[in-house]
This record gives C-alpha cells, structure tokens and sequence, in this order.
C-alpha cells in the first residue's frame, strides 16, 4: 500500500504572504470539523502524529503545510509535494471573530495560490453535501479548482448502504463541479487509501502548464 512516507511539518501561515515561497505543488485538504480530515491525513501519510500538529494551540485556523514524497511507484524521480491541512469549517465552537477569518485567509488562498493543484474535501459518509461542503465546491468550481471527495467514515455503513451513498454523491456532483471525483475512505478498515494517495499523487505529479 502507498502513502505519503516521510511526511513533515514545514510551516503555518495566517496570510498569503507566510506560505512557502517556491513552486513545489500542493493539494489542500478540506472538511466540516468533526469530519475526519486529520484522521485522514494521518492514514493517507502512514504517520499518527502528522497532523496533531494542525491542532496544537495558535494553529488551529491557520493553514499548515506539510511536505511530503511522493511515492516513486506513482511518480517516478521521487518528487516532493505538499499537503496543507486548511481549517476545519463551520464548527459551533469557534468564536465568530475566528469564523468570520476563515473566509478571506482560506478564501484567499484557494483564489490564488499558484502551487495549489487541487483539493480534497473530507465529508463524513452519513453527512454527505452539507450546505458547507456545498459551498466549499461551488468556491472550488468558480476558482477553477479541481475537488476529490473522500466519503471517510465508511466503515460506520453496511457496505451496501456505503456503496448507495456514493452512487448518490456521484450522480449530484457533476451538477455542482465538473471537475471533482469522490470515493469511499475509511480509516480503521483502509478503505480507499491507495485509491486517494493515486488520486492526489497524480495531482502533485502532473506537469505544469
Ligand atoms: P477532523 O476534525 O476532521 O480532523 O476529525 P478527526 O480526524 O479528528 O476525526 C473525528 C472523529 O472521527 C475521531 O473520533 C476519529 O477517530 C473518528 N474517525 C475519523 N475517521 C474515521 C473512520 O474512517 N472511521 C471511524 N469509525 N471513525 C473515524
């Protein structure tokens, strides 16, 4: 199975200007807190602690970065590449002046950063498409963002019930954006891990221009 071995920190930053100032590509990872995006991020990166790192207090709404290789099998040369954990969204919690911060850093960031390559959004499978995931694609589609949907938590459905989910998801999303994909995740039972590690390794590894 593939992952991103030997991921590492590299930075936080509050604003355009603290994000690292090169061109290795990078793929944002989105959800709903609660969602299961470290969960994730930790599987897709073979690495438990990866992104309690995202949580540790002060980075919490910042956007943390993450490098990565990406495995020679999916790319060979062994390029490196990025992985930025963005602020988990519409959490009750959070104090409005912070809710009110997320909208131009992260914002501004999927607008213009020139590295950026796609985004993964992290949705709950028994809480697909809420209205904030919704919104997070149509931001995606009118910055010309490609999206890759992780239906995580999987294993809390039959495998039918999970199947229907996602021809469910599949048969919404063209009419949302044109350039998104989705798949089953589950970390305890490794679903659709070497599916996603594929799928992002192809985004970090594909050509510019
Ligand atoms: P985040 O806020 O989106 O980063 O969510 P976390 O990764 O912290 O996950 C939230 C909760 O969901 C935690 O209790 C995780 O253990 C649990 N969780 C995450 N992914 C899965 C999964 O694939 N299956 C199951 N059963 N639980 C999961």
């Amino acid at each position: 199975m593939n992952t991103f071995a030997g991921a590492t920190f590299v930075t936080s930053a509050a604003e355009q200007h603290q994000c690292p100032a090169d061109d290795v590509p990078e793929v944002a990872f989105a959800g709903r807190s609660n969602a299961g995006k470290s969960s994730a991020l930790n599987t897709l990166c073979g690495h438990s602690g990866l992104a309690r790192v995202s949580r540790t207090p002060g980075r919490t709404q910042l956007l943390n970065f993450f490098e990565v290789q990406i495995p020679a099998a999916l790319a060979p040369g062994a390029r490196k590449g990025r992985l930025v954990d963005l602020p988990g969204y519409g959490f009750a919690q959070v104090a409005r002046d912070q809710r009110r911060d997320w909208g131009p850093v992260v914002g501004g960031f999927l607008q213009h950063r020139p590295n950026l390559r796609g985004i993964v959004i992290v949705m709950d499978i028994r809480h697909a498409l809420a209205d904030q995931d919704r919104q997070m694609l149509d931001w995606a589609r009118h910055c010309g963002r490609p999206c890759h949907l992780l239906l995580t938590k999987a294993d809390k459905l039959g495998r039918n019930a999970a199947r229907q989910e996602l021809m469910k998801v599949q048969r919404e999303l063209p009419a949302l954006h044109d350039g998104a994909s989705v798949q089953l995740f589950s970390v305890p039972a490794r679903t659709g891990v070497d599916e996603a590690v594929a799928h992002i390794a192809g985004w970090l590894a594909a050509p510019v221009g």
